[in-house]
């Protein structure tokens, strides 16, 4: 038998199909790895597939491996207490070894 969900989009106003807005969520931990691909990009030496296959891979590859930090609001993002500054120096730090080693591992796998 086949079982399938449709996912009605609710014209909520808020543009999600929850009854709720999401839109001032964001992941910390995307920029951060997006960040450390592009580093990577600008300054390793051992040359890489930066083709938009390979570099998505190593962005799935390397987001499931690191922690995610959401915030909800701009003074959290921008002003941050120094506590927070200092959890997101440590989860930049493990995004950093991830995208190292997500090159590594797409790179094995590159046939193109
Ligand atoms: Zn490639």
């Amino acid at each position: 038998m086949l079982v399938s969900t449709i996912y009605v989009m609710d014209d909520n106003g808020t543009g999600s199909r929850y009854g709720f807005s999401t839109e001032s969520l964001v992941n910390l931990t995307e920029e951060m790895v997006f960040d450390a691909i592009q580093e990577a990009i600008d300054t390793r030496e051992e040359p890489f597939c930066q083709c938009d296959v390979c570099v998505q891979d190593i962005a799935a590859l390397a987001l499931n491996s690191t922690p995610a930090k959401y915030t909800r609001s701009d003074v959290d993002r921008y002003f941050p207490t120094p506590s927070e500054l200092k959890e997101q120096a440590r989860i930049r730090n493990i995004a950093r070894e991830q995208v190292a080693l997500a090159i590594r591992i797409i790179q094995k796998y590159c046939h193109h």
